[in-house]
């Protein structure tokens, strides 16, 4: 990212000890159920935002990688365990998860892929009974519980 840059896109890792910033909006945001982005989210599926490389920066920390096959990389943070990133192995893009962006709502999917393995359930997600985390803990309760997550911003 050119020091000119600002970003439009910030987030990191649940403890904060990985900060990421991007300048542009992402080529594609996309879903994908593949066996693999399952393991590596230890979710359903993964959600990817995939930037330019010259538009992305780690702004804090620096993260471990795992190489989940001959072509591809997975980071994460080494101290909390976020899932936060795929890329190719030189390839011109990072794959930000998008549920690591400070703003994950303004990071929408338009494509799934891996759909071999999406699982049957997941479409019907929307009509399950819900409820607010408040409505579910109760405000006493919730009232009493100290966040160790990093706030979603710098
Ligand atoms: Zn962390
Ligand atoms: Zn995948």
């Amino acid at each position: 990212m050119s020091t000119a840059a600002k970003p439009i896109l910030t987030g990191g890792c649940q403890c904060g000890a990985i900060r990421f910033a991007v300048s542009a909006p992402p080529v594609k945001v996309s879903i994908c159920h593949c066996r693999m982005c399952q393991k590596a989210s230890g979710a359903p599926f993964a959600s990817f935002a995939d930037i330019d490389r010259e538009n992305f920066t780690w702004t804090r920390g620096e993260p471990a990688a795992f190489r989940s096959s001959s072509i591809a990389e997975r980071d994460f943070c080494r101290d909390c365990g976020t899932p936060l990133s795929f890329r190719r192995i030189d390839g011109p893009r990072i794959e930000i998860m998008t549920g690591a962006f400070d703003r994950p709502d303004r990071v929408i999917p338009t494509q799934q892929f891996g759909t071999e393995s999406r699982l049957g359930w997941v479409v019907g997600v929307a009509n399950l009974p819900s409820q607010t985390t408040l409505q579910n803990y109760g405000p006493d309760k919730l009232g009493g519980i100290v966040s160790n997550q990093h706030p979603d911003h710098d």
